[in-house]
């Protein structure tokens, strides 16, 4: 049996326009049909990443886009403008943006939307701090339900999601304590989390049949250990950081995901 992945580069603020190309040289194509390849990298980068779009068979997204769409909203870059330069994918409310830059569960529920507006496929970061993790699974979920009720509304309600039948929806699952810390929860912790979080967005949808969605996980992901995580029956992908710089490994993880999609 099949199953489709999809690997997430997440640069952050690392890497200039000299190392692109090399980096690209190094990866090599990433061509699947059932594991998709996206880079995200800082903005002023996505262009010249496109230029390896198509002999890399890689997609591009951003870290962040606006939750306004147009005026004066100095150093913000909305939705449109990020699809006219390469971009399909964008995320929203990854930690690094709650915790730093004020990205609130109101602002995060903003940005989804209008990336659905913009026709960007926004992936939702979600994830406990560790404190939370430390109380247990019935605080984590009660923590997440805060974290994805916004997102259920949006199913619900956005025109996107209307009339569709399995529109691809994304939602990363990314332990705060994880993120570029080398400690991961355990497996049967992140097996547990991501079908909950299935089970939960399910039950809020009156309409489930209208996405299909997929769960990444993310949190010191390396090549090492990636394997394992796709094995997970709930996990459809990887959110990675630190890893994805080095373009052998991400190579590594992106070609154990084709090996493991069948195909
Ligand atoms: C991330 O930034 O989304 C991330 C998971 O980082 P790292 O892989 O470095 O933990």
């Amino acid at each position: 049996m099949s199953k489709k992945f999809f690997i997430g580069a997440n640069w952050k603020l690392n890497l200039t326009k000299e190392d692109i190309a090399p980096f690209f040289s190094q990866l090599g194509p990433c061509a699947s049909n059932n594991s998709t390849l996206i880079i995200f990298p800082q903005m002023p980068l996505l262009s010249e990443v496109g230029r390896f779009h198509e002999t890399h068979h890689i997609e591009m997204g951003s870290q962040n886009s606006s939750a306004t769409a147009q005026g004066a909203f100095t150093g913000e870059s909305s939705p449109k403008t990020l699809k006219s330069i390469g971009a399909s994918w964008t995320l929203v409310g990854h930690s690094e943006r709650r915790s730093i830059f004020g990205d609130t569960d109101e602002s995060c529920k903003k940005k989804f939307e209008l990336a659905l507006d913009g026709v960007l496929n926004p992936i939702l970061c979600v994830g406990e701090e560790k404190k939370i993790r430390e109380q247990g699974f019935e605080a984590v979920k009660k923590f997440l339900e805060g974290q994805l009720n916004p997102l259920a509304e949006i199913l619900n309600t956005h025109p996107f999601f209307q009339g569709k039948v399995n529109a691809p929806l994304v939602v990363a699952y990314e332990p705060v304590w994880a993120i570029g810390t080398g400690l991961t929860p355990t497996l049967p912790e992140i097996e547990e989390t991501l079908s909950w979080i299935r089970s939960f967005i399910s039950s809020k949808m009156t309409t489930p049949e209208t996405v299909e969605l997929f769960l990444m996980y993310g949190g010191s992901v390396n090549r090492e250990n990636s394997k394992d995580f796709l094995s997970l029956p709930s996990c459809h992908g990887l959110l990675i950081g630190g890893a994805s710089l080095k373009a052998l490994d991400l190579r590594e993880i992106f070609h154990t995901s084709t090996l493991l999609s069948g195909h």
